[in-house]
């Protein structure tokens, strides 16, 4: 097992967000993870990347074990180096190229030299298909193509597993199968990722594994034949009727 999480939880404040979530994850996995708004996705996901501290719950991932609760500075060093995220919103620098976005994780963050992570950041925009908007600001790009620089920018910390929060929910319609087909493809490659979409159909055809997430706990998990086209819960049924209308 590449990952494996167990036990997370999470408060904000006496609202429980988290209860007991477990995630299981072999290397080239795409682990999709649907349900409602407010279910816990997106906490879920950003606990797994120390952008927010679970409160209890652990993480074995390539060999090393820690408490999620309590992980030192170097653990939390050692697992973000092994994991990288692709936000809703992309999350770029507006003042800075789509080079300077994809290089700045490298540089002020690894302490990579300049040449170096230019390297690299070109491979990754070369790999979105974005090497000749290099030198482009994100207000001088689509949405699209902000959000395959948020791709590349994640690819370019050569991560063990790359987590997406809804990648195409801030996009027009027109601009989601853009980035739809570089996570397929990313999938064809054997690149372990966990994905949050309400993209069903993409869901069906590139996953190994759906969650199914309501109210902070999984309600259903399995392949997602299992999940999607024979669903046992009610709350998986009542979740997915919404998306057959
Ligand atoms: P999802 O991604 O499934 O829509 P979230 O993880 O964003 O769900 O949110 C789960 C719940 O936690 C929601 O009720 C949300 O309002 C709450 N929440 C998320 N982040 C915070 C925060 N930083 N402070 C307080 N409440 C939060
Ligand atoms: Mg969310």
């Amino acid at each position: 097992m590449l990952m494996q999480i167990r036990g997370v939880r999470k408060s904000f404040g006496d609202h429980e967000v988290l209860r007991d979530v477990n995630m299981a994850l072999d290397r080239g996995d795409v682990i999709t993870i649907l349900g409602p708004s407010g279910s816990g996705k997106t906490t879920f996901l950003r606990c797994l990347n120390f952008l927010e501290q679970a409160d209890g719950g652990t993480m074995e991932l390539a060999g090393d074990k820690i408490n999620l609760a309590s992980a030192s500075k170097k653990e939390i060093a050692s697992v973000r180096k092994k994991t990288a995220f692709v936000f809703q919103n992309y999350n770029l620098f507006a003042n800075k190229t789509a080079l300077e976005n994809v290089t700045l994780g490298l540089t002020a963050g690894r302490g990579m030299d300049k040449a170096k992570a230019e390297a690299i950041g070109r491979k990754a925009l070369e790999k979105v298909g974005l090497l000749e908007r290099a030198g482009y600001y994100p207000a001088q790009l689509s949405g699209g193509q902000q959000q395959r620089v948020g791709i590349a920018r994640a690819l370019a910390l050569n991560p063990e597993v790359l987590l997406f929060d809804e990648p195409t929910s801030a996009l027009d319609p027109e601009l989601t199968g853009e980035i739809l087909s570089v996570i397929k493809t990313l999938a064809s490659e054997k690149m372990t990722m966990v994905v949050v979409t309400h993209e069903m159909a993409f869901a069906r055809d590139t996953s190994s594994h759906i969650i199914f997430m309501d109210g902070g706990v999984i309600v259903e998990q399995g392949s997602p034949k299992d999940v999607i086209d024979s669903p046992k819960e009610a709350r998986t049924k009542a979740f997915l009727a919404r998306f057959n209308a």
